[in-house]
């Protein structure tokens, strides 16, 4: 059989750990296949770039998502629900779409217990997929965003939302920052009057950012509230896209193994 061929499609895509991950892992567990990265500028060549390349298949990362869930022929009925497909694979000329984001981000969170409420602060598309799949596993997710337009959707989905302006505190086990405050800046999420309301009754904290100790992490810590960054979201998504890449031919575990090496390298 010859090498197969795997990338991740995004624009930017440089900062990507994805290609690393998966050569660890790949390499690790003798697989042969190599992954790469590739500078996707528009999303509608995503059917014509993946079969010039030759690939077996891909993820993908913003601002490609949506694209890549028009590009599929046939989708699972998680990702055909929420409208975002980061993994693809190809069989028999026809391509597989599915959302690894939303369980990889659910099983980060698992490892906090006794949680049954959520505070999302942001509405983007981070939160998009990952409050749904928190939906249909019997969390309560409210969203509270900065401003009132990205939580149109959420409001006919039957989600609690609220600006800054709106929000009337209640008691979340968990608050989770999806916003991109704190990314290139010391910025929090959401004022700090409003964050010193929530967190101190929250039973932990995390961040989707990952990477760095960001000034929400630095609060909820100051509070002394267990914590985690995006590293766990990032890492369990990629070993759930190398399940579908190599049809399930290892364990969570083992694939856990050599591709967390990517956050240590
Ligand atoms: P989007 O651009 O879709 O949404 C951005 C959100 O952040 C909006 O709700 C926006 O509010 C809010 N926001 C941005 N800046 C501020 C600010 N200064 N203060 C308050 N709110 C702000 O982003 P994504 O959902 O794609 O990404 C969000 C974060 O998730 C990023 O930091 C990204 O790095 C991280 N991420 C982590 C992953 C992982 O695996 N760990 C995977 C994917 C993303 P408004 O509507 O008012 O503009």
């Amino acid at each position: 059989m010859a090498k197969e061929l795997f990338a991740i499609f995004g624009n930017p895509v440089s900062h990507s750990k994805s290609p690393l991950m998966h050569n660890l892992a790949f390499q690790g567990l003798s697989y042969d296949a190599c992954y790469t990265r590739y500078l996707l500028e528009n999303g509608s060549t995503l059917k014509e770039t993946f079969s010039n390349l030759k690939l077996k298949g891909v993820n993908v990362t913003v601002p490609h998502k949506e694209a890549a869930f028009n590009a599929c022929d046939f989708l699972d009925p998680f990702a055909q629900k929420i409208g975002v497909v980061n993994t693809i694979i190809e069989k028999e000329g026809k391509l597989y779409g599915y959302n690894t984001d939303a369980p990889g981000f659910l099983k980060a969170i698992s490892e906090f217990k006794e949680i049954k409420t959520v505070l999302f602060l942001g509405a983007g598309g981070t939160a998009q997929a990952t409050s749904v799949i928190l939906k249909d596993e019997g969390y309560e997710v409210t969203l509270l965003n900065r401003s009132e337009e990205r939580l149109k959707k959420y409001k006919v989905d039957n989600f609690k939302t609220y600006t800054f302006e709106t929000f009337e505190p209640q008691t979340y086990d968990l608050v989770i920052n999806m916003t991109s405050a704190g990314l290139e800046d010391d910025s929090l999420p959401a004022p700090k009057e409003i964050l010193d309301t929530v967190i101190p009754q929250a039973k932990a904290c995390m961040d989707v950012i990952y990477g760095k100790e960001t000034a929400f992490l630095k609060l909820a810590k100051s509070h002394n509230k267990p914590t985690k960054d995006g590293s766990d979201m990032l890492l369990y998504q990629g070993i759930i896209a190398f399940e579908y890449f190599t049809q399930s031919s290892y364990t969570f575990e083992s694939i856990k193994s050599y591709m967390q090496k990517a956050f240590i390298l």
